[in-house]
């Protein structure tokens, strides 16, 4: 794999990808985000819930432009093929702290049929917060399956594979400073 960081085209296990987003665009995109939420969440003292691993760029970045007192978890969604014929068993793990009556953000990499977000959703509604937002870098609309309230969206994009910047290829190119796209 070509690791230098400011490429335009790159190879990663035999599959070609080029440049989508510089880091220039994400960083603006990023600072535009964290405006929107200082202006909307300033003394509500909100947790936001980072889903690993893809959004551990995004969520660091983000949370530097932040300027209200709030507090981050990390969690992860565990995927596993159950014993019922229902299929994909989906399973939060990571969440150590009582997040009733306080405002939750999540924040996400990217959301592509949305099934994972729906997921998550569902599952810290149980623990009754105060509200709900979901913040997502990428959103691929057209590769919705489920209806989904997201608040804030650094990106929309169209149904393409994307890796860098927090996302992976089996595993690789999370490191890499920008977004590229499979060619
Ligand atoms: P969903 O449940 O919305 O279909 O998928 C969410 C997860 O799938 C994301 O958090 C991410 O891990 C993975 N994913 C979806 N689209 C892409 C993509 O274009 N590139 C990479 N690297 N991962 C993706
Ligand atoms: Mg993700």
């Amino acid at each position: 794999m070509d690791k230098f960081p400011n490429m335009d085209a790159l190879l990663i296990n035999n599959q070609a990808f080029q440049l989508f987003l510089t880091e220039a665009e994400i960083m603006a995109r990023i600072a535009q985000l964290a405006q929107q939420l200082n202006a909307d969440y300033s003394s509500r003292k909100p947790i936001f819930i980072a889903v690993l691993n893809g959004s551990f760029m995004f969520a660091s970045d983000l949370l530097k432009a932040i300027q209200f007192d709030c507090e981050i978890q990390f969690v992860k969604v565990n995927s596993y093929q159950g014993m019922q014929s229902s299929g994909k068993v989906q399973e939060l793990i990571g969440l150590n702290q009582n997040i009733a009556n306080r405002p939750i953000i999540i924040l996400e990499d990217i959301i592509d049929t949305g099934l994972t977000m729906h997921f998550l959703i569902t599952d810290l509604l149980r623990y009754e917060p105060e509200s709900l937002a979901v913040c997502s870098l990428l959103l691929k609309p057209d590769a919705l399956k489920v209806k989904l309230q997201i608040d804030y969206v650094g990106f929309e994009v169209s149904n393409q594979f994307l890796v860098g910047y927090g996302l992976d290829y089996n595993g690789l190119a999370r490191n890499l400073r920008q977004i590229y796209q499979a060619v």
